[in-house]
């Protein structure tokens, strides 16, 4: 705790200013007697008192946007949380980068006191647009703000560590914006305290007219077709019906959907995320002509973020994100079959994916501790997979029923963790033992030869197979990528395109920022990769030499350090025979 008195070298008249200010935001929100006790809370912390204010004063010059922070008192170090879009910051040649293992550092090079930074941002990667983008752009040039990355996680003053609870962001006033949207912004506050989806917001800076609808405002994008926006609401309304039907609990607060159209994108994808009660949706492609007839990537998209208002937004969860995400791609497909957007054949796929998927992640370490790894693939396919195995055992759409169980008492907590959900589980389905080997499956380690096993014991009925679909290829093409990278990459950064891999940001001694066409001589990766990887894992094994092809003609020879698991058989899902006389 900070000694009382320590704040006297500011002015008087700062300290009032911040009394005022303080007052000014906690009037709009509280009743009377609340006030009078954060009076006298005011009056007896020197915490409070002893607040930085930091302004983030946000403009746009040409295609860049600018951000300046401006502070009350001198300080030595800023620090944001760390991401690979800080490589397109550039800041004056006195200010420098660091990294430590979860923030990027800026401070002088020289180390000396600062009161104020400003950084320029290029808002995005040349190829793709990645999810919470700091500045998501649409077409007409108007954007969406993700505060999350230009939000100063910890600053160093004078006397350390400085209490940085309020900032403000104040976007400077063009006459080219019409409007300015910050759905359930504290005014032009943003906090910095509490889990992101608290503190975190996005923000419309723009020109285009949000529409109201009964339970949800949409900003939508001009480019977006007026066909493709009717599909897009009307599975909106009616997933959310679904939702609000099948977990017993009804959206509390109108929300809002934001949905860009980037162009810039070589694949035709779909992205997104949920904030509080924002959802954010990105269309990718050429010229915005989604020809896939059933959109599945794109039901897929809105049906799975949308149940983030329920199991993120409405309840927090405050544990692993197997179950957050796991839940939310089991829901999305359970939830698309149900209404006829998909057909039981793709739903069975699905399935077989996160099975195949979950299978080869399994091994090193347990599904809980996924997140400490930044294993996504576990953190989404093992999610889903434990749901599709409580279907599996107690009949399908169980794993639904535990949703609604573990909702139904959680009000007085406003949260939830995997220990509910298990709790929820035994409530629901009373086979103990099934429900413990589930238990198990996530908290324990599963061992490489016991993956098959386990699966059985699980309920599953497998063919080992060597025929892959075009999916799994692509899969294992990146898994010995991925392999490859974290071999010889400390921190990386790269995606996948149709045309191959794109890396940016690498600290690597080998492998270059370009687009990688080819993996030892194999240049579709939609193919062929059951081969590739076994070939590749020989090469690791034996330190032979792998060539890497990149877009621009260049081939780098890679001698890979350390070999990657051995290749699991293909999984293939047996159709339960129905029973009869033998
Ligand atoms: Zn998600």
């Amino acid at each position: 705790m900070q000694p009382k008195g320590l704040c006297l070298d500011r002015s008087n008249n700062q300290l009032i200013l911040r009394k005022g200010y303080l007052l000014r935001q906690a009037r709009k929100y509280l009743s009377m007697s609340k006030l009078i006790f954060i009076l006298i809370t005011l009056i007896f912390s020197t915490n409070a008192l002893c607040q930085t204010m930091v302004d983030v004063n946000v403009s746009k010059k040409d295609e860049y946007y600018i951000l300046e922070y401006v502070l009350d008192e001198p300080i030595k170090k800023i620090y944001f949380l760390k991401d690979n879009s800080r490589t397109r910051w550039t800041t004056d040649d006195k200010f420098e980068r660091n990294k430590n293992e979860k923030y990027d550092i800026y401070a002088k090079k020289d180390g000396s006191f600062f009161e104020s930074i400003t950084v320029k941002i290029k808002p995005f990667y040349e190829s793709k647009e990645k999810d919470y983008e700091s500045f998501i752009i649409f077409s007409d040039g108007s954007s969406l703000i993700y505060t999350g990355y230009i939000r100063p996680e910890k600053i160093y003053g004078r006397k350390g560590l400085v209490n940085i609870d309020n900032l403000s962001l104040n976007i400077l006033k063009s006459k080219e914006y019409v409007y300015t949207l910050c759905a359930y912004c504290d005014g032009n506050m943003f906090n910095s305290k509490g889990k992101h989806v608290d503190k975190d917001k996005y923000i419309y800076l723009g020109n285009i007219k949000p529409i109201e609808y009964d339970r949800f405002i949409v900003v939508k994008d001009n480019d977006i077709s007026k066909d493709l926006n009717k599909i897009i609401i009307k599975r909106i309304s009616a997933l959310t019906n679904y939702y609000e039907r099948v977990t017993g609990k009804l959206l509390t607060n109108k929300y809002i959907i934001f949905i860009n159209q980037f162009k810039l994108s070589s694949s035709e994808n779909f992205s997104g995320g949920v904030l509080g009660n924002q959802v954010q949706l990105t269309f990718s492609g050429e010229d915005g002509d989604f020809t896939d007839p059933h959109l599945l990537s794109l039901n897929y998209l809105v049906a799975h973020e949308l149940f983030h208002l329920w199991n993120a937004s409405l309840f927090t969860h405050k544990g692993s994100s197997w179950l957050h995400e796991g839940s939310a791609d089991y829901m999305a497909y359970t939830v698309l079959l149900d209404l006829g957007m998909i057909s039981k054949a793709v739903y069975d796929e699905k399935i077989e994916e996160s099975l195949n998927i979950c299978a080869s992640r399994l091994g090193k370490y347990s599904i809980e501790q996924a997140d400490e790894n930044n294993d996504n693939d576990m953190i989404y396919k093992c999610g889903s997979f434990i749901h599709y195995s409580v279907d599996k055992s107690y009949g399908h759409k169980s794993a639904i029923k535990i949703w609604e169980t573990l909702f139904s008492n959680r009000e007085k907590f406003g949260y939830y963790n995997s220990k509910d959900w298990f709790k929820a589980l035994n409530t629901s389905f009373n086979n103990k033992q099934y429900n413990d080997t589930l238990f198990s499956f996530v908290n324990n380690l599963v061992k490489s030869d016991l993956i098959i096993e386990q699966f059985k014991t699980l309920g599953w009925h497998i063919n080992e197979t060597l025929v892959t679909t075009k999916n799994h290829n692509i899969q294992l093409a990146f898994d010995m990528f991925k392999h490859l990278m974290t071999v010889d990459c400390s921190d990386f950064y790269f995606n996948f395109s149709a045309d191959g891999f794109f890396i940016t940001d690498l600290k690597c001694s080998q492998f270059k920022a370009g687009l990688v066409v080819s993996i030892d001589g194999y240049d579709h990766f939609d193919k062929d990769s059951a081969d590739m990887y076994n070939e590749i894992r020989g090469k690791c094994l034996t330190s032979k030499p792998i060539m890497i092809g990149m877009s621009d003609g260049q081939e780098l020879e890679f001698i890979c350090a350390d070999a990657p698991r051995k290749l699991l058989p293909y999984l293939a899902l047996a159709h339960d025979k129905p029973s009869g006389p033998i």
